[in-house]
């Protein structure tokens, strides 16, 4: 327990830290294996103009990082608050184990942040969400096929034994 109360702490001091230096909102994390702490993370969403940068996000990416892997089994995280409905996707993407945290989505909102109002609309579909949207059917088939191809790699992959091959260099796909 003591242990847990100095990880939140230093998420909290991590929060404060986004606010003083001006990097962003007062959101701060820390990532836990094995009772140490792996990676820390603060908002940095005007620091860096990046939307995505929330707290959570950055130690994430940290953790993966130091971790040489996506996959963050067996990890705690240590946030200020419940995570947003971006950051909490993300943990789940990530395979996070455990969630601990302070503050409520309805704090934050009262804060000034969307966390409420956003994961009402994440509610319902697509088509009812105030964020313009529209299919495009006519490459619907295009598109499926590429998933399809990539069933059909990781079979191959799985049938081989061996992993996919590793991109080199950057990912940028030729037009
Ligand atoms: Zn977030």
């Amino acid at each position: 327990m003591a242990a847990q109360m100095d990880f939140m702490r230093r998420a909290i001091d991590l929060a404060r830290h986004a606010v003083d230096t001006g990097s962003g909102g007062p959101f701060g994390c820390v990532i836990v294996k094995d009772g140490v702490i792996v990676a820390e993370g603060f908002n940095q969403v005007r620091a860096t103009q990046d939307p995505t940068a929330h707290g959570e996000m950055v130690g994430l990416r940290a953790a993966a990082a130091a971790l040489g892997t996506a996959d963050l089994s067996g990890c705690e995280i240590y946030n200020i608050s419940v995570p947003c409905p971006m950051c909490l996707a993300a943990l789940y993407w990530a395979k996070i184990d455990k969630v601990f945290y302070c503050c409520l989505p309805e704090d934050a909102d009262a804060a000034g942040y969307d966390n409420v109002t956003i994961a009402r609309h994440l509610q319902k579909p697509i088509e009812a969400q105030p964020i313009r949207s529209e299919r495009i059917e006519a490459l619907y088939d295009d598109a499926l096929a590429v998933y399809r191809h990539a069933v059909a790699m990781r079979r191959t992959a799985a049938n081989a034994l061996s992993p996919p091959p590793p991109i080199v260099g950057d990912a940028t796909i030729p037009t």
